[in-house]
């Protein structure tokens, strides 16, 4: 079965995204980014393996009606990204009411065809490069990084 490799949450961020969101931080990530934000989740050991349906019940545990939508960071969630394909699928079916933000160390280009991508409204591309570190920018931690909107609604 497949399953999606799980390090934590956070309930009310407001980093990850515009409001309150409810964010799920994936284990592991294929790069080492110096000054990296999250470097605990860049081993592809650690975390919890969940099967679609436990991510899917533990998100819905964890939302409130301020919940303005759900962002997928890690580590990077696209290095997962069949697995995450089973789980946005499902949080699209039972939670439309929110939006999906996804960030990831890829650029887009890489990784525009992957059927994962059907369910992002906005995608944050790109690795984090130490020398475009600008603290001013929303959502993200360098200017290459970009905020791309996929969906009308985004
Ligand atoms: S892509 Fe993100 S999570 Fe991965 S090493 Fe770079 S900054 Fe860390």
């Amino acid at each position: 079965m497949i399953k999606l490799r799980v390090s934590g949450i956070a309930k009310e961020s407001v980093v990850d995204g515009p409001g309150f969101r409810l964010a799920v931080f994936t284990q592991g990530c294929p790069r080492h980014c110096p000054g990296c934000h999250n470097p605990d989740l860049i081993p592809a050991r650690g975390g919890r393996e969940m099967t679609p349906e436990e991510v899917l019940d533990m998100i819905g545990k964890n939302i409130t009606p301020l919940t303005a939508g759900i962002t997928f960071s890690g580590g990077d969630p696209l290095m997962q990204a069949e697995a995450l394909n089973a789980v946005l699928r499902r949080v699209r079916e039972e939670l439309p009411q929110l939006n999906i933000w996804v960030y990831t160390g890829y650029v887009y280009e890489e990784v525009k065809d992957l059927p994962a991508l059907e369910y992002v409204d906005v995608l944050v591309d790109g690795p984090y490069v130490e020398g475009e570190r600008d603290i001013s920018l929303p959502f993200r931690g360098s200017a290459n990084q970009r905020i791309i909107h996929l969906s009308r609604d985004a």
